[in-house]
């Protein structure tokens, strides 16, 4: 199960706070370059580790933007990581990467062995869009996603964005109800959040943003989870909506805690080697990045199973709260039974 994280955007959006670098222009053909040299001697100095992680057989190329790299790029990445085919491979695009390469680049992600595809929607609302500072609106957005679908992609899932300021409940609905009816099998809804360092903590400190109220954010959920229970989508995990089948595999191995390898800046990593849980996480730099790590506590590894089982729909089991190695049995898990 391997993550890479792709470090470039064309521009950034005002809520991000991934890291990342904006890059992939042909004048920054040399960052691309480093990039890969470092990705490359990382996967074959932990080539090891990735073995050890085959039972979860996934990849995600995630960012960033991955869909800024060319194709041969990330061939040679999949070719550096040696596994023919994988149960579940995910590429994150952005929409006007793909109106602007076209089918061609559609169909040799197909060839790469790509076979689902998250694509960052974030809204059908041009003035939301463009508040974003998104670099496409929402005619691109639907191109995009008639493209991939005519590509012969069946697992298709949009991130959308809510708990905005301005957004109506109508433009959501519209948002939601549009994408369903293009044909996804996925969808991804996060709230938004202030991150420290984004544009929008700046616009908020200056005043030019106030927050939308925790009553307009949970109408907006709960909008969502509406349209997508009718629509016959299985809420499986908090921020995630799958028609039957098309949940992800990846994704859902992190919320059990399979161990993982995140290779590429700031990707975290767990490695789980005879009960010992180690945390590792790369530094957030273009090239050369290191890595620190730590052993996970007993607590710690009860706090995350907690915190993580109860973002899905399996939830925790029950009968092993008071199990000793399992959650913690203090005053805090009392307090939510
Ligand atoms: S939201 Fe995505 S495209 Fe926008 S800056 Fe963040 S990583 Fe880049």
């Amino acid at each position: 199960m391997v993550y890479v994280h792709v470090p470039f955007c064309r521009s950034f959006c005002t809520y991000c706070d991934f890291y990342s670098e904006i890059a992939c222009r042909e004048k920054d053909a040399q960052a691309t370059k480093d990039w890969l040299r470092s990705l490359l001697s990382e996967i074959s100095s932990r080539r090891t580790e990735i073995e050890a992680t085959s039972d979860t057989n996934t990849l995600y190329i995630g960012g960033g933007t991955p869909s800024v790299l060319p194709l041969d790029v990330l061939r040679r990445i999949v070719e550096a990581l040696g596994q023919k085919q994988y149960d579940e491979f995910t590429v994150e695009v952005n929409p006007e990467d793909i109106i602007e390469k076209g089918p061609e680049y559609l169909a040799g992600l197909r060839d790469l062995g790509v076979d689902r595809i998250s694509v960052g929607v974030q809204s059908l609302d041009d003035g939301i869009l463009r508040w974003m500072g998104r670099r496409h609106d929402a005619e691109r957005a639907r191109n995009a996603l008639r493209m991939l679908r005519d590509a012969g992609f069946e697992s298709i899932s949009a991130d959308v964005i809510f708990g905005i300021n301005g957004l109506s409940l109508r433009m959501l609905e519209g948002t939601v109800e549009e994408l369903v009816g293009m044909g996804i099998q996925h969808l991804s809804a996060y709230q938004l959040s202030i991150e420290e360092g984004s544009a929008l903590a700046g616009m908020i400190e200056d005043g030019r943003y106030t927050e939308a109220s925790d009553e307009e954010c949970r109408a907006q959920y709960e909008l969502i989870c509406d349209i997508l229970r009718v629509r016959g989508f299985r809420h499986y995990e908090i921020s995630n909506w799958a028609l039957p089948g098309r949940e992800a595999v990846h994704n859902s191995a992190y919320w059990k805690r399979l161990p993982y390898v995140g290779l590429g800046p700031g990707a975290h990593s767990l490695s789980i080697v005879d009960g010992v849980q180690r945390r590792s996480w790369n530094s957030q730099q273009l090239s050369g990045w290191t890595s620190e790590s730590e052993t996970l506590s007993l607590e710690e590894i009860r706090e995350e199973r907690l915190m993580l089982g109860l973002r899905t729909a399996e939830g925790i089991d029950g009968k092993r709260i008071e199990e000793k190695d399992f959650f913690i049995a203090d005053s805090i898990i009392r307090d939510l039974i």
